[in-house]
């Protein structure tokens, strides 16, 4: 006799910390003795407080300025308007051939393949992103493949979001076996910050498809804070390594986060330790709601100074921006300065 239980498929682990994520702003303080006078601004609708468990476990009780709570806490400063920051900063509504692929930059191309994140990061530049129109269905992503089919240049696919390890490992299977049979892809990157804040993710059926086709794997994770890479995540880190995949990081300059020369050089070092090496330290996007968390070009070109004045040449993010229109994330000049 078949049974309710012999047909329940087993969730995964990922899966289920996915689904228990703080999303209460109350519960969020009283987990980190926080008074409820930081309640009000907590309270968004628009781009609403998510954060997994394992995440705020690494913050610091009772620190309305912790590094990671700030990253994940709306406030009060999200309602206000700034001069020049707009909901499509980069000009990525207009980017896209078909939906949902941004072909911006010669030679790889990038899928939006969902808009879930396991955590809602309050200075996404994507908070404003039409997923709705943008996100394609598994079946849509045929007018994807059949563009990259016929555009022999494009020799890499990276898949981004939201969060692409956000969906489940069957269709992500089937979506790296649909590119490995395109001929002149050789490469699939992922962009993804499930590994720091969800670190279960990186189980046995990830590393099987990511690393079960032809396709050279990529991954670009996204820290931002030393903070964040604990035990847990250097573990997962230290999976994806032993597999073959390479791994980088991106990170965020971000004001009252990682804003000094200490709290970039940690997170290098840190990122190191992990097996991943720095690549790109972005100037924030400026997209509305995230004005608080600029850090000015000046200090910036400052802080990558010291930076590159205590560690090594490779441990040293590149510095740059994205501009609307341009060939390439725009490189910003060093200052000579520290
Ligand atoms: C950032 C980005 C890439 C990747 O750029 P790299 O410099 O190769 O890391 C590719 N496509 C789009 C649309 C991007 O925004
Ligand atoms: S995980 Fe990435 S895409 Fe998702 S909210 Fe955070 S920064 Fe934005």
């Amino acid at each position: 006799m078949i049974t309710q239980m012999s047909l329940a498929v087993q969730r995964p682990l990922w899966q289920a910390e996915l689904a228990r994520a703080v999303s209460s702003p109350a519960e969020l303080l009283a987990l980190l003795d926080l008074p409820v006078s930081l309640l009000p601004g907590a309270a968004r609708k628009d781009f609403p407080l998510r954060v997994p468990r394992g995440y705020v476990a690494r913050m610091k009780p009772g620190n309305p300025h912790d590094a990671l709570l700030r990253q994940v806490l709306p406030v009060d400063e999200e309602g206000l308007s700034a001069e020049g920051f707009t909901p499509d900063a980069l000009g990525e509504h207009q980017a896209m051939p078909v939906a949902g692929l941004l072909h911006k930059y010669h030679g790889r191309a990038l899928l939006v393949t969902t808009g879930a994140c396991a955590v809602h990061c309050r200075y996404c530049f994507r908070r404003h992103f039409p997923y709705a129109e943008a996100n394609p269905a598994p079946e849509q992503w045929r007018a994807a493949l059949d563009y990259l089919a016929q555009d022999a240049s494009i020799s890499e696919m990276i898949l981004s979001g939201g969060d692409p390890l956000s969906l489940p490992d069957t269709r992500l299977a089937s979506l790296a076996e649909r590119l490995a049979a395109v001929p002149h892809l050789d490469t699939l990157r992922i962009h993804t910050r499930l590994p720091i804040v969800l670190p279960e993710r990186v189980d046995d059926a990830l590393l099987n498809w990511l690393t079960g086709t032809r396709l050279k794997p990529v991954m670009v994770v996204h820290a931002n804070h030393a903070q964040e890479l604990d035990g847990a995540v250097r573990s997962a880190l230290g999976k994806l390594v032993r597999a073959g995949v390479t791994l980088f990081n991106q990170s965020v300059l971000l004001r009252g986060v990682n804003d000094s020369v200490e709290a970039l050089a940690a997170l290098s070092r840190g990122l190191f330790d992990a097996g991943v090496t720095p690549y790109y330290l972005h100037l924030l996007d400026r997209v509305r709601g995230t004005a608080h968390f600029e850090v000015g070009e000046t200090r910036a070109r400052e802080l990558i100074a010291g930076v590159r004045a205590r560690l090594p040449g490779y441990l040293v993010p590149r510095l740059v921006r994205e501009i609307a229109g341009a060939p390439a994330k725009q490189p910003l000049a060093q200052s000579g300065a520290l």
